[in-house]
């Protein structure tokens, strides 16, 4: 029997937090794409112009993804990743 996904980790760039990052949000799902791609934040971070503890709230989904961060977000990945 599979053991189930944990919901909580603890993220890297918030040291010592416990936080719960949802698959549901746009930021979670920014960050499932990010993790698949084996990118820290701080790359995209550096890529994007802004610093890694903002894009990490934005993953957690404590900050807002406006269209245009999402896409270049993406975009970032993408180019980076290749
Ligand atoms: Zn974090």
């Amino acid at each position: 029997m599979d053991r189930p996904l944990p919901i909580k980790v603890r993220c890297p760039t918030c040291r010592g937090k416990a936080w719960i990052i949802s698959r549901r949000t746009e930021g979670g799902r920014l960050r499932l794409v990010r993790q698949n791609a084996r990118l820290t934040i701080k790359t995209i971070a550096r890529a994007l112009g802004v610093t890694p503890s903002y894009l990490c709230m934005v993953e957690h989904g404590r900050r807002a993804v406006t269209d245009g961060l999402f896409d270049d977000y993406l975009k970032a990945v993408q180019e980076l990743e290749g």
